[in-house]
């Protein structure tokens, strides 16, 4: 690992300072910019910060009642406090699924919300030092696309970059049109989900649009209660726990009797950010919640999809994945019970 500083700030205004200055990174929980950092052999590392900043201490870790009907989340609490909390649980089942979906209990319990908007890519390549790629070094060029592909990107793809964002709990977020909220020096501002990660285009080492110096302090949620009684998370992986996402779709409806009032998807493990298309939720308005609409529904989200080889699978999986997604959440939603820490 290479040489680097570190600090706890006490405060926001103190970690504001502190990130301010040269390559200066928050680290929350620091399930990824650890990984990051060790890999390779120094003066590698595929992020190298020169100082670290801890977070943990600003006490942005509380889950509570924003106005308006909705829910602000400490962007410090962790993804296990946000499953559990009863008010995720009972209100918003979907982002309690999606969480629960991810990683393992030991590392929810450690994950913050902020980072996990701020996860790294699982493209094998980023992580190879000894291999090019746009995202770890602009313009070395991009070997997954000839190569080791089978978990990257089937949409939004570029020709310089086809990877796939990892987070489950993003999926969610992205179908309940979360807005992150951050602060820097310069002052505060809000960023819709939908404008928080983006798609490769010829700039492939931009995850998403936060600027340096900025941290974020909380999500939040707006009123979600039509969709609380039909929502599911279904999330396929290569084993049942501790998988990344092969693919993965956040569905909510809103019913009224057999007919279709409103509805969400989002979909993760398919592109650089969580997938949505509002187009195909307006197309299932007014129809019977039934397999043909669903289908219907996966062509104009699926609308420009392909492969690359060894991912050509996910194009058959994607759909049957928003087709069974659509399909438990109009059977009802399974609520998360109890905790497993
Ligand atoms: C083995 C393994 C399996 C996993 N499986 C899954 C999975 O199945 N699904 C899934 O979704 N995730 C999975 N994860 C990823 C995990 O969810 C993330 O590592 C975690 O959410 C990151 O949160 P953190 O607090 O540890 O972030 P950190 O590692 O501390 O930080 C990550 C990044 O965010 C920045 N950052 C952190 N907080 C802030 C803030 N408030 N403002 C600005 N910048 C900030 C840091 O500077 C860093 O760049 C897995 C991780 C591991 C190691
Ligand atoms: S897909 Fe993106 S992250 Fe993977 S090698 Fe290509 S440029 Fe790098």
């Amino acid at each position: 690992m290479n040489p680097f500083t570190f600090t706890q700030a006490s405060d926001v205004d103190a970690a504001l300072a502190a990130l301010a200055s040269g390559k200066a990174r928050p680290i929350a929980g620091g399930t990824n910019l650890l990984d990051l950092m060790k890999s390779g052999v120094p003066p590698d590392g595929v992020m190298r910060p020169d100082h670290l900043v801890d977070i943990n201490r600003l006490g942005l870790d509380q889950v509570e009642e924003a106005p308006g009907g909705g829910l602000k989340l400490g962007a410090l609490a962790r993804n296990a406090d946000t499953a559990y909390h009863e008010l995720v649980r009972s209100r918003y089942p979907l982002l309690s699924a999606a969480i629960l979906a991810g990683a393992s209990p030991q590392l929810r319990n450690m994950a913050s919300n902020g980072g996990n908007l701020l996860q790294r890519t699982r493209c094998y390549y980023f992580y190879d030092l000894g291999t090019p790629c746009n995202k770890r070094e602009p313009g070395t060029g991009c070997p997954a696309k000839e190569g080791l592909n089978r978990q990257l990107a089937i949409l939004g793809t570029s020709e310089h970059c086809i990877a796939t964002h990892p987070s489950d709990m993003c999926v969610a977020l992205r179908a309940l049109d979360a807005v992150v909220h951050v602060r820097s020096q310069g002052g505060q501002r809000e960023i819709p989900f939908a404008d928080f990660h983006r798609l490769p285009g010829d700039q492939p080492e931009l995850d998403n649009t936060l600027q340096p110096g900025e941290l974020i302090t909380h999500l939040v949620l707006p009123d979600a209660a039509r969709f609380v009684a039909h929502s599911a998370y279904i999330k396929v992986r290569e084993r049942l726990s501790y998988a990344f996402a092969l693919v993965s779709v956040a569905a909510a409806l809103d019913l009224d009797g057999g007919t279709i009032r409103a509805a969400r998807i989002a979909l993760g493990g398919v592109a650089h950010k969580p997938w949505r298309v509002e187009e195909a939720e307006s197309a299932l308005v007014g129809k019977k919640p039934d397999a043909a609409a669903f289908d219907a529904a996966a062509d104009i989200l699926l609308r420009g999809a392909r492969g690359y080889g060894e991912n050509d699978y996910k194009l058959t999986l994607a759909r049957n994945t928003i087709v069974q997604a659509l399909t438990t959440a109009a059977r009802g939603t399974e609520f998360a019970k109890g905790e497993q820490r």
